[in-house]
């Protein structure tokens, strides 16, 4: 009795020790992973992997996308506000939605509420054929329209003149310029227009010498200061020398003797003194011209005196003749 109750003891202890031996030592086999589950675009799926022994291990397989469809305009933009463009997704009925940017604004082709003059600017407004808006722009001034113009300062020759003009719609003026005459020539190189003689030097330098008024009557006094002689000078021209130099030029005289103390029938020169100036009124060189021997009535033409070694290629000079004694 006691033998066979130790045995079932000693058995039962044998049985335990198996059992928690076998289920201790035990190493679970995980097989292949099978889907449990589907995902779906809202919820996430399942895959399961078991042992023999039935314990299990999982894992989540994630959510699908969301197939959106083409969608749908559910608020239309204007040129105002923006609009609304709505999608849906195909599989679940999500919705999400994006903004339609604003519209331009359609503008007509405007109308001038302002005209512009030649002094104000114009104005033109424009308005949405859509929504109405309105927008203005400026339009520029318009061009005077200038009269003829009265001339303020004449042109000379060498100098230019000016012209005022006055608009005809609003009064403004303007000033013009007025290129000058030029020269206007005689055979003699002498301008018609303000006397003045031209002479080329050889590097075609221009120099410029003012001839007086012509004719003009030159008288020889006595020491006693009494007219000896006169003679009325009427051409007076200019030229440098044969050798061409360009320091010194040759003047010539015309004329015709006027009266002689001596009597009409005597025969005696005509004396002409003369002074040069340069620009600045200093003299540069003066002399007395003699005439040929000539009685009262008789003329001589082209005698000539020397300006020498008193030129500037370029210089202005003005010659004066006078009376002698
Ligand atoms: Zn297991
Ligand atoms: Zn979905
Ligand atoms: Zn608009
Ligand atoms: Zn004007
Ligand atoms: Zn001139």
């Amino acid at each position: 009795m006691k033998n066979s109750k130790i045995s079932l003891l000693l058995t039962a202890i044998l049985f335990f020790t198996v059992i928690l031996a076998s289920c201790g030592t035990h190493i679970h086999e995980f097989g292949e992973w099978t889907t449990v589950k589907e995902p779906t675009c809202t919820e996430e799926g399942l895959l399961e992997s078991r042992c023999y022994c039935g314990e299990a291990e999982t894992e989540n397989i994630p959510k699908k996308e969301h197939v959106f469809d083409d969608g749908v305009i559910t608020t239309e933009p204007t040129c105002t506000e923006s609009g609304v463009m709505q999608y849906t997704c195909t599989l679940c009925g999500e919705t999400k939605t994006e903004i339609l940017p604003n519209k331009e604004h359609v503008f007509d082709d405007g109308v001038i509420t302002i005209e512009p003059t030649c002094t104000e600017k114009g104005t033109k407004q424009y308005t949405c054929t859509l929504c109405g808006e309105i927008k203005t722009e400026n339009l520029p001034k318009k061009e005077h329209v200038f009269d003829d113009g009265i001339i303020t300062t004449e042109p000379t020759c060498i100098k230019s003149g000016n012209k005022k003009l006055t608009c005809l719609l609003c009064g403004a003026t303007m000033d013009q310029n007025i290129k000058p005459l030029g020269h206007d020539f005689d055979a003699n190189n002498v301008c018609e227009t303000c006397g003045k003689t031209f002479l080329k030097t050889k590097n075609s330098q221009i120099v410029e010498i003012t001839i007086p008024k012509l004719p003009k009557t030159i008288s020889d006094y006595k020491y006693n200061g009494t007219v000896d002689s006169s003679c009325k000078v009427t051409a007076i021209s200019c030229e440098f020398l044969a050798s061409y130099s360009e320091d010194s030029i040759k003047i010539f005289f015309t004329g015709e003797k006027t009266y002689d103390s001596d009597g009409a029938g005597q025969s005696s020169s005509c004396r002409i003194g003369w002074k040069l100036y340069d620009d600045e009124d200093y003299v540069v060189d003066s002399g007395t011209f003699y005439s040929e021997s000539i009685k009262t009535g008789e003329k001589f033409k082209n005698g000539y005196s020397y300006a020498s070694d008193c030129i500037e290629p370029g210089g202005s000079y003005r010659l004066e003749i006078l009376d002698v004694n």
